[in-house]
C-alpha cells in the first residue's frame, strides 16, 4: 500500500523483531532471520542430492530403478538468539539440533588475545616477584654483611691483645686501637710508617723477628716467639707473637694475621721466682759444698804439703858448697804445678759459691764432670769408692749455665754416695756415663749400688724439702729439677735391675736449644 517491496527475509526480520511469540519458518535460509528453527530444507542439501542423481542416471542407472528420497535435503538448525529470547533450553531440543548463532563470550570469541595476555601477565608478574625476592634477599645479606662486619670490628677493634693482618705486600690491612696500650704508639702511626713495628723492637731481638718467617705464604703452620719492644715512653714489654699465612678457598695467599700479648707482668713475675729459686740454688749450693769441706781441705791441703816440701828440697840443694842448680829448678816447678792445682780447687770453690745471674754459654759436659770429680776425689777415696767414668769422646756441647750444670751433677754424685754408706766399702760404685740420645740430646747418668729408690716414694723425690736423711735439707733434687728444666731438658730416675738408682738428665744440644730464658745467653 505504500508502494514499499519486502523481501522475504527483510519481512521475517521486521516480524520477527516485532513478534510477541516466536515465529518459526521452512528454509534454512531464513536462518538468522528470526526464525527459531527446527528441520528446515536446505536447498545447498536439495542441490547436491539432486545432483548426486543425475550423476547416477548418466552412468546409466535407470531412473525407475532409483528410490524417491528426500531424507537428506533438511537440516535441523536452531538460532541460539531466539531460543535465548523465549526462553527455549537447548536441551528440549530434538536430537542431533546444531544451534547457530551462538554468541560466544568474551573468551570465546577473543580467547587467543586473552590467553596472550594472560601469558605476558603472568611472565611479568613472575618478573616483578623474582625481582621483590631478589631485592629482599640482596637487602637480607647486605643487612647480614653489615651486622657481621659490625660484630667483626667489635671484636677486633676491643680486643685487648693487638691484633693485625697483614697484605700480601706488606700494607697493613687492619690493625687493632689495642696497639696503643700496649705500645704507645696509634693506629695511625703504624700505618703511617710501615717501618715503625720493626723499629720498636729490640735491636738484640730484631734476628729472631727477622727469621721467624713472618713473609713466608706457604709456611704451614703457626709460627711463636717471643721478644721486647721499646713502647713510646721508653718502657721494655715483652711481646708473646703469634702469627700464620691466611688463603682464601682456591688457596690464594691473602697475607698475615698475627696476635701480639703483653706478657711482661707474666715475665717480671717469672723473674722473680727464678731470682728466688737462683737464690734458693745458691744457699743450697753452699749447703751442699760445706758438705765437702773436709775434700776441699783435703785438695788444699794436698799441693800445699807438696811445696812445702819442694820449698824445703830447694832450700837443702842450694845450701850445699855446690848447689845442685838442676834439681832446685825442679823443684821449683814442682811449686808452681802444685800452687796452681791449690789455686784452681779454690777458684773452682769461689764458683759454685759466686752468687750470680745464671749465664748461658757453651758447656762441654765432659769437661764439666771431670772438674767435680776433681773435688770429690779425696771423699771417695776416703769412703773406699770407685768412680768409674764412662764418657762419649765427640758429646755435643750443650748450651747452660756451668755453674749450675756442676751443681746438678754434684748433687746427683753426693746422693749417690750417701746411698751407698750402709753398703759394703768394696761393693761401693758410681759410674757416670755421658751418651749421645738419638735425639740428638746429651745425656747425663749417674749410677749408683745402694739400695734404690723406694717406687712409692719415687713421685716425691723432686719435691722440694722432700728428704729422708737425718741431716738432710731435701733441696738437691728439687733444685737440679728446676735447673735442668730451665735447660730445656728432663731429669728422672730409675731402678736398676742390677742393684741400685741411676738418675739420668737429658739436655739439647747446643745447636738446638732456646733457653726458656734466652734473654741471659751471652756469647763469650
Ligand atoms: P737430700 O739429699 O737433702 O735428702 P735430695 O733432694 O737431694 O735431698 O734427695 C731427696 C731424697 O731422695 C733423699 O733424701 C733420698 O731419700 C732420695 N734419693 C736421692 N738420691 C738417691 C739415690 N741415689 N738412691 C736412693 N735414694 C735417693
Amino acid at each position: 500500500g505504500a508502494n514499499q517491496v519486502f523481501v522475504p527475509r527483510e519481512a521475517l526480520s521486521l516480524i520477527s523483531a516485532a513478534a510477541n511469540q516466536p515465529v518459526f519458518g521452512v528454509y534454512d535460509t531464513y536462518m538468522g532471520y528470526g526464525i527459531v528453527g527446527g528441520d528446515l530444507v536446505s536447498f545447498e542439501r536439495q542441490g547436491g542430492e539432486a545432483a548426486t542423481l543425475a550423476l547416477r542416471v548418466l552412468e546409466g542407472e535407470p531412473p525407475a530403478s532409483i528410490p524417491f528420497g528426500g531424507e537428506q535435503a533438511y537440516v535441523r538448525v536452531y538460532d541460539w538468539r531466539e531460543l535465548k529470547r523465549w526462553g527455549i533450553s537447548e536441551k528440549a531440543l530434538p536430537p542431533g539440533s546444531v544451534v547457530e548463532f551462538k554468541s560466544g563470550s568474551m573468551w570465546e570469541e577473543h580467547r587467543k588475545v586473552i590467553l596472550g595476555g594472560m601469558f605476558f601477565i603472568a611472565i611479568e608478574t613472575l618478573l616483578l616477584v623474582g625481582l621483590f625476592v631478589n631485592l629482599h634477599r640482596r637487602r637480607r645479606a647486605e643487612a647480614e654483611i653489615a651486622e657481621a662486619a659490625l660484630r667483626y670490628r667489635t671484636v677486633a677493634d676491643h680486643v685487648y691483645d693487638w691484633e693485625y693482618w697483614l697484605a700480601p705486600d706488606g700494607s697493613m690491612n687492619y690493625l687493632s686501637p689495642s696497639c696503643e696500650h700496649i705500645t704507645g704508639y696509634s693506629v695511625r702511626e703504624f700505618m703511617d710508617d710501615p717501618a715503625l713495628f720493626h723499629k720498636i723492637i729490640l735491636p738484640e731481638d730484631r734476628e729472631m723477628w727477622d727469621e721467624h718467617g713472618h713473609d713466608v705464604p706457604d709456611r704451614p703452620n703457626t709460627s711463636e716467639i717471643q721478644f721486647r719492644i721499646r713502647t713510646k715512653n721508653g718502657e721494655i714489654r715483652w711481646i708473646d707473637h703469634a702469627c700464620q699465612p691466611v688463603h682464601d678457598g682456591q688457596g690464594k695467599f691473602l697475607g698475615m694475621r698475627a696476635s701480639n700479648r703483653d706478657v711482661s707482668k707474666r715475665k717480671e713475675a717469672e723473674f722473680e721466682v727464678r731470682q728466688q729459686q737462683d737464690e734458693l740454688a745458691h744457699v743450697t749450693r753452699v749447703a751442699t759444698l760445706g758438705e765437702l769441706t773436709s775434700s776441699i781441705a783435703h785438695e788444699i791441703n794436698q799441693p800445699l804439703a807438696a811445696i812445702r816440701n819442694y820449698a824445703n828440697a830447694a832450700q837443702r840443694l842450694l845450701s850445699k858448697s855446690e848447689p845442685d842448680l838442676s834439681k832446685a829448678k825442679d823443684a821449683l816447678e814442682g811449686i808452681l804445678r802444685d800452687d796452681r792445682r791449690a789455686a784452681e780447687v779454690i777458684s773452682r770453690a769461689r764458683e759454685l759459691l759466686r752468687k750470680e745471674e745464671p749465664r748461658y754459654r757453651p758447656v762441654r759436659l765432659n769437661q764439666v764432670i771431670r772438674e767435680i770429680l776433681a773435688f770429690i776425689r779425696s771423699d771417695a777415696i776416703l769412703e773406699g769408692l770407685t768412680i768409674e767414668t764412662k764418657f762419649v769422646p765427640e758429646l755435643p756441647v750443650v748450651l747452660g749455665d756451668r755453674v749450675q750444670l756442676q751443681q746438678v751433677i754434684l748433687n746427683l754424685m753426693l746422693n749417690a754416695m750417701d746411698a751407698m754408706n750402709k753398703v759394703k766399702p768394696e761393693l761401693r760404685k758410681l759410674v757416670i756415663k755421658t751418651e749421645n740420645d738419638e735425639n740428638r740430646d746429651v745425656k747425663v747418668s749417674v749410677r749408683d749400688f745402694g739400695e734404690g729408690i723406694d717406687e712409692a716414694l719415687r713421685d716425691k723425690l723432686f719435691e722440694p724439702f722432700f728428704t729422708t736423711k737425718t741431716k738432710g735439707i731435701g733441696m738437691g733434687l728439687a733444685i737440679s729439677q728446676r735447673i735442668i728444666h730451665a735447660h730445656g731438658g728432663s731429669i728422672w730416675v730409675e731402678n736398676d735391675p742390677g742393684g741400685g738408682a741411676t738418675f739420668c738428665f737429658t739436655l739439647p744440644a747446643g745447636n738446638k736449644v732456646t733457653p726458656s730464658d734466652w734473654r741471659t745467653v751471652t756469647d763469650d
